[in-house]
């Protein structure tokens, strides 16, 4: 029996669309926030993520440009389309799906996008932002994350030992970076890191983002800690033939010690659809000059 609080990744996501959706209604008539979504080769876990995206794109009232090009794109026609969506006023977020096909620089790609409109948050220009506390475009899976600890502790994370297992540009790196603003002392744990459960042990957060099925044991959680699954990791299901998904954490086992935990799937994953949402309506207020609308926060 679990005795932690379950962090609702589906609820909480879907307030944070609503919320999305009043900013876009108020900005009727100054700015339109549009996305455009580049999808290079057929890899299906990213034709569902893309389907996923402008979905929920246009359901918050906003502009979904899909840009849809063959496996075999050479680099520089990848690199024209993106410097046209640069240039394009209706977009104000551009994200080219990764992984891209071999061949393709993803870091030349990333790269060629409009820092203003890197909505992924990858762009140097906006990792550097992030580190140095200058306005920046967040990476949308830590920004997820980070929402949900602001549900979990609104009385805020100073001094807090923070620990984030996995050091990844997308996932680990920003999210040390997001906890340090939020004035927690951070520990960024990988492969190499000595004595892994021990460091866990001593974290109020713990972070896994590694993609190691349920990696972190119970009793690696220090007792009331908040634990953020960020795994996504698909194994073999009971009934013959199928498969589901886990996180990094052992759900089970940790959920008897924690203060609270996200679950896999439903905890970390609808976040980031949502928080990818939320800096285009950012980039959007940016480019055209306009303050964000004040609706009611979470
Ligand atoms: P990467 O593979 O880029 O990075 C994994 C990190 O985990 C690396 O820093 C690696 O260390 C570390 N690591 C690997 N093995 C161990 C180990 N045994 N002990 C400690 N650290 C280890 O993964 P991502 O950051 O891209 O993704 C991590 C997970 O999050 C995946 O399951 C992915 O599917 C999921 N994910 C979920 C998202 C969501 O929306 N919920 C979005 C993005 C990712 P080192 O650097 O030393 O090699």
């Amino acid at each position: 029996m679990s005795g932690a609080r379950i962090i609702d990744g589906k609820a909480l996501a879907a307030k944070l669309r609503e919320r999305v959706a009043a900013q876009v209604a108020a900005l009727a008539g100054t700015v339109r926030p549009g996305l455009a979504v580049v999808l290079v080769g057929d890899d299906p876990a990213s034709a569902v993520y893309v389907r996923n995206k402008n979905r929920e794109t246009a359901a918050a009232g906003m502009a979904s440009f899909e840009h849809r090009l063959p496996e075999d794109t050479p680099e520089a026609e990848l690199l024209a389309l993106v410097a046209s969506l640069n240039r394009d006023p209706a977009v104000h977020g551009i994200l080219v799906q990764l992984p891209l096909p071999d061949g393709i620089d993803s870091a030349k790609v990333l790269r060629a996008i409009d820092p203003a409109k890197d909505v992924d948050g990858f762009h140097p220009e906006n990792v550097g932002a992030l580190w140095t506390g200058a306005p920046a475009l967040a990476p949308c899976t830590p920004r997820g994350c980070m929402t949900m600890l602001a549900e979990v502790h609104p009385d805020g994370l100073v001094g807090k030992r923070a620990v984030v297992v996995g050091r990844s540009n997308i996932v680990g790196k920003p999210m040390a970076a997001l906890l340090l603003a939020q004035h927690c002392t951070v520990t960024l744990a990988h492969s190499r890191t000595q004595d892994l459960p021990g460091v866990c042990r001593e974290a109020d957060i713990l972070v896994a983002a590694v993609g190691r099925a349920r990696m972190v044991e119970g009793g690696w959680v220090k007792p009331g800690a908040t634990v953020i699954d960020v795994g996504i990791n698909r194994i073999p299901a009971a009934e013959e033939g199928r498969t589901r998904l886990v996180g990094d954490v052992d759900f089970a086992g940790a959920s008897e010690v924690a203060g609270a935990i996200t679950p896999v799937p439903g905890g970390v994953g609808p976040m980031t659809i949502a928080c990818l949402l939320a800096n285009t309506v950012t980039a959007a207020c940016r480019l055209a000059g306009v303050a964000e609308p004040a609706v009611r926060l979470l």
